[in-house]
């Protein structure tokens, strides 16, 4: 978590998403914004490339190394953590490396970029909200003391922190927006800054707020709820509190564990930078002559655009001996993490590190397990789709690195427009309302769709209440963009719901359920573009995207979370912790996950050495793989049954988009009919898996 932890502004658990740089340089150290709760930007890289080389924000509630990184002040914490998203594993590249279209922003059309007037009509309007906001949080800070005092005192507090929040996302949102679509505008930035310190003041001015409000008994507390109607959309934040409270220490305790803080952060402080400062990467000539330095990202092009597999070979024992070469030291640190969290676990009455890591979203450990294990199960049809790669690639042999490069150029183009009809119509079987709302979302002035010059990269969709949704693009009429603007547009529905049925407290949804929204829309997508073409060749290449996302976002993180689980039960049992030890439950592991399709390479075992979410956020990943798998189940069960079924399960998914944050997210699943406690939830992307493989066995047969 590396020093990112702040105080909760609002003190909700579901406010638990933010959007962070790309860059791993620039949040190290800790580029926190806690007015960011109830933001989820989604960065994605333009091209399947450079998503591996993007972080994908996010942000969850983790007591355990967070907690102690906070003084005895607040108990109610958020951390932000970027991860990043595809790693070695996943080989997805199935769309070209984008072309370069660097357009002059002034000669965009408007209706391709960007109105913020809905968040403030001017620069001077900003400056009044910024003087609004600043008044209204000494007004917090002057409410000290009085929640005691009853119903009406914490009602009082409760409404004004909400004014703040939406105020807060607003200014950051004007100032954040404009700054991403020309980086270079110091204006701006010197404005965001402005916002930045002004909230980082306010964090700091009412960390007496959870600590008072825990004063408060928690019977008495929800007598007063219950005699006070205004209170309700207030009772799931409130009481999450004192569920919370549990692990927290007397102040004696407290007072020494966030004395650890710092010290807990240097394992992952170290990693980055022998990972990143110290770090030689190799050079290495390939076949046509050229002399390549592998960094990750010339790496990744390597692997993603280079047919000989001689070439990608080399690169690939070049570039894992850089990071074996240092084994013994990455060993010694990710020891540290895990001693970390073992010991941050213990000293908060957890009875495992799993359980202490899920317990900030209340989520039971069997999730964890049932994932890996009905995963570990699963793994046949990924099996098939490598021994399918390396048949059509013509490789004697199939190795990891033989996984990018794609096995039929997607050779289609989609202008924008055609490819926002096309994500109108892809909605259909959401029903009226939705399709009606998303054409809205499309019409214009809601996303920013083109480069230009100073503009940032990848994609995100940033919720600003009171405002609406906001999507960045980069759109450049490849596959991979249309996509991408279907998952993007996703998240930004999801906004658009919830921000339309849950007041401010409960609007916010959190990562755990955000993910479900956007893969839904691409697989929905899917199924569009295959009704509408017939060409063998066209239909594998779209259906090789979807595999390539089950593989890089289902089997490489649920691999990923297994390494994870097993590494630190070693911790938990006292066990020694070496280079030796961990390469050996990696190597298992990959023959566990890809079986004989794949030839074992000795370099490969140490992959977890250069991983960073291992290091800068423990048991994260699997996140990503049960989005994924809830919304493959509901996927499935809206597109099999009879009418009155799908009109069933598809309300209860819609009913989820509009329940924002108001819940636990298991809750919030379990009502749209989602146990991610069980096999068959999990089960559900491994049958999808096997139909899209078995789809493109069939193209592929078809393909002359
Ligand atoms: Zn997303």
């Amino acid at each position: 978590m590396s020093g990112v932890s702040v105080s909760r502004m609002s003190p909700s658990k579901s406010k638990t998403s933010a959007r962070i740089t790309e860059e791993r340089s620039q949040w190290k150290g800790g580029a926190v914004k806690p007015w960011d709760a109830g933001r989820e930007f989604d960065i994605r890289g333009s091209t399947r490339e450079e998503n591996s080389l993007f972080f994908w924000p996010m942000q969850r509630s983790l007591p355990l190394t967070s907690l102690s990184s906070f003084a005895l002040a607040s108990i109610s914490v958020l951390a932000t953590v970027a991860c990043s998203h595809t790693e070695a594993l996943s080989p997805p590249a199935a769309a070209p490396v984008a072309p370069t279209m660097t357009h002059n922003r002034a000669e965009i059309p408007d209706k391709y970029k960007w109105d913020v007037t809905p968040i403030f009509p001017s620069w001077v309007a900003w400056e009044d909200g910024m003087k609004a906001l600043d008044a209204k949080m000494g007004e917090f800070a002057a409410l000290k003391g009085s929640l005691a005092q009853g119903p009406q005192a914490v009602l009082h507090a409760y409404r004004l922190l909400d004014e703040i929040g939406i105020l807060q996302g607003k200014v950051e949102g004007y100032t954040e927006l404009q700054r991403d679509t020309d980086t270079r505008n110091q204006d701006v930035s010197s404005r965001f800054q402005r916002v930045q310190a002004l909230s980082a003041r306010f964090g700091t001015a009412t960390a007496w707020f959870t600590p008072e409000l825990l004063t408060i008994l928690q019977p008495t507390m929800e007598r007063w709820i219950a005699q006070t109607p205004e209170l309700g959309i207030y009772r799931f934040t409130i009481l999450d509190n004192y569920r919370v409270q549990k692990h927290v220490l007397d102040e004696k305790g407290e007072r020494l564990l966030s004395f650890s803080t710092r010290a807990n952060d240097t394992p992952d402080t170290a990693f980055q930078e022998l990972s990143t400062s110290d770090i030689k990467f190799p050079k290495v000539p390939l076949a046509d002559g050229k002399e390549v330095t592998l960094t990750p990202g010339a790496y990744q092009a390597v692997l993603a655009t280079n047919y000989n597999q001689a070439d990608r070979a080399k690169s690939f024992e070049a570039y894992l001996r850089t990071y074996a070469a240092n084994a013994n030291t990455y060993a010694a640190l990710y020891n540290g993490i895990l001693q970390r969290d073992w010991f941050l676990a213990q000293a908060r009455n957890y009875p495992s590190t799993l359980s202490a890591a899920l317990d900030g979203n209340n989520i039971p450990s069997a999730v964890v397990d049932t994932l890996v294990t009905t995963t570990r199960q699963g793994t046949g049809p990924l099996q098939r789709y490598l021994r399918l790669r390396q048949r059509l690639l013509g490789l004697q042999t199939y190795h990891l690195y033989d996984g990018y490069v794609p096995i039929f150029k997607a050779e289609k183009h989609y202008p924008y427009e055609e490819a926002k009809q096309m994500v109108i119509a892809s909605v259909a079987p959401l029903g009226a309302d939705y399709q009606a709302k998303m054409k809205t979302l499309l019409a214009g002035g809601r996303v920013d769709v083109f480069e230009n010059e100073g503009k940032r990269s990848g994609a995100y969709s940033a919720p600003i209440y009171g405002a609406g949704a906001f999507m960045l693009m980069n759109y450049n009429d490849t596959m991979d963009a249309v996509f991408t603007l279907a998952h993007e547009a996703g998240h930004s529905m999801h906004t658009v719901l919830a921000f339309q049925t849950q007041p401010y407290v409960t609007a916010n949804y959190t990562i755990f359920v955000a993910e479900v929204a956007s893969t839904m829309n691409e697989r929905l997508m899917l199924k569009k573009l295959l009704e509408s073409t017939s060409d063998p060749k066209e239909r594998f290449v779209l259906v090789q995207h979807a595999v390539d996302e089950i593989v890089g976002t289902f089997y490489t993180q649920v691999l990923f979370a297994n390494f994870e689980l097993e590494a630190h039960r070693l911790a938990e049992q006292g066990q020694p912790i070496t280079a030796d030890v961990l390469k050996d439950i990696y190597g298992r592991l990959l023959h566990d996950y890809y079986g004989d399709a794949v030839t074992a390479d000795e370099l490969y075992r140490y992959t977890w050495a250069r991983i960073p979410h291992f290091y800068n956020s423990p048991y994260y990943v699997y996140q990503y793989a049960t989005c994924f798998a809830s919304s493959a189940q509901l996927y499935k069960a809206m597109d099999t049954g009879t009418a009155a079924e799908r009109a069933a399960v598809t309300a209860r998914y819609l009913n989820l988009l509009k329940s924002g944050g108001s819940d636990y997210p298991m809750e919030l699943l379990k009502k749209a009919g989602v146990d991610l406690t069980l096999r068959a939830t999990v089960q559900a992307v491994v049958d999808q898996m096997d139909e899209l493989v078995s789809l493109l066995e069939t193209e592929a047969a078809k393909i002359k």
